[in-house]
């Protein structure tokens, strides 16, 4: 069975909160390996992720890992706030690096994900399984795409059991990204992330500043439909259930799925995938699951 995970953010207000809570729902019927739970670096939510895991766990029932980013924190809250994480029963973290806040002070004591990593399996032993982030078409400070290679083979070298790329809409990326990794000696899990595509300028904001990709033939498709937002959303749940097909054909161990907390987005690409013929072993369950979603 192919195994899919969901990522979503931390709520703020009340109504965010029943969003959540609704999309969490629905998304269930998908059985999902685990859900992950974004993190604001230097602190911004530092309040609502733990809560948000807590409720993913004890309310919906899922297996919930938080991210935790290390930049602007201490050795100090980075251990606590792990060990409320174990307490409350999770075995999985997504240890990143995070992005300082413009203007933000205090780095932090620990500078890069590696150091992270590295911190945890120090602190807490095997306790957590520890998911890093990866980068097919190269993070956007790196010194150059060796480099970048190098310093994810770091956060291997650490202990990180697997990791979850940075979104991307090029099979080729992530299969080329992935046979330099092999052959540096990095044999952990490489799970493609997934962003649905549902609203293009918030889509070309995200990329920008996380060096995303928008191949120019997509881009200009999607600025051609200008305020059609139906077609903007059929065009990209086209091109990205193509994306998907091709990545597990081409041998990609699961999906890891951006929701930003929606569920039809997320919905409409899993039914796309789960079309007879697919590669996508879940399609039997699903149409039961779903009713046919
Ligand atoms: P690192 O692995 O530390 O790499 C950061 C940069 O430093 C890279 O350019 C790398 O090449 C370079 N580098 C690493 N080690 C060294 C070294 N020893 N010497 C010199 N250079 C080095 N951000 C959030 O704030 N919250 C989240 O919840 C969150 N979730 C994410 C989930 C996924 C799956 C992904 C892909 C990204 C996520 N991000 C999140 C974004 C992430 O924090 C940023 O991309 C950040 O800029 C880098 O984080 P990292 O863990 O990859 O850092």
């Amino acid at each position: 069975m192919t195994p899919i995970s969901f990522e979503f953010y931390p709520p703020k207000t009340d109504e965010q909160r029943a969003q959540l809570d609704r999309t969490a729902l629905k998304l269930k019927a998908y059985a999902p390996e685990y859900v992950s739970c974004t993190f604001g670096a230097g602190g911004s939510t530092l309040s609502y992720t733990p809560e948000t895991v807590r409720r993913l766990y004890e309310e919906h029932g899922f297996d919930a890992a938080p991210h935790l980013s290390c930049v602007g924190g201490t050795r100090e809250e980075i251990r606590e706030l792990l060990a409320r994480y174990r307490d409350l029963g999770c075995r999985r973290i997504v240890a990143l690096r995070g992005d300082l806040p413009s203007g933000m002070g205090h780095p932090g004591d620990l500078r890069y994900a590696s150091d992270l990593v590295a911190f945890i399996r120090g602190e807490f032993g095997d306790t957590f399984r520890i998911e890093v982030a990866c980068y097919p078409e190269i993070h956007p400070q790196a010194d150059d795409a060796l480099a970048d290679l190098r310093h994810f083979k770091a956060k291997v070298d650490a202990g990180a059991d697997a990791a979850i790329t940075q979104y991307f809409y090029s099979a080729e990326a992530y299969f080329h990204f992935v046979d330099a990794a092999r052959k540096a000696g990095i044999e952990v899990p490489i799970v493609p992330g997934i962003m649905p595509v549902s609203n293009f300028s918030q889509l070309r904001r995200f990329s920008e500043t996380c060096g995303a990709e928008i191949p120019r033939w997509m881009r200009k498709r999607m600025q051609a439909y200008g305020d059609d937002a139906e077609a903007v959303r059929e065009f990209g749940a086209d091109i990205v259930a193509t994306l998907c097909r091709r990545l597990l054909e081409g041998g990609a161990p699961g999906l890891h799925i951006y929701t930003l907390n929606l569920a039809k987005p997320t919905q409409t690409l899993l039914s796309r995938l789960a079309a007879p013929g697919s590669p996508f072993r879940r399609s039997e369950e699903w149409a039961v699951a779903t009713g046919g979603v």
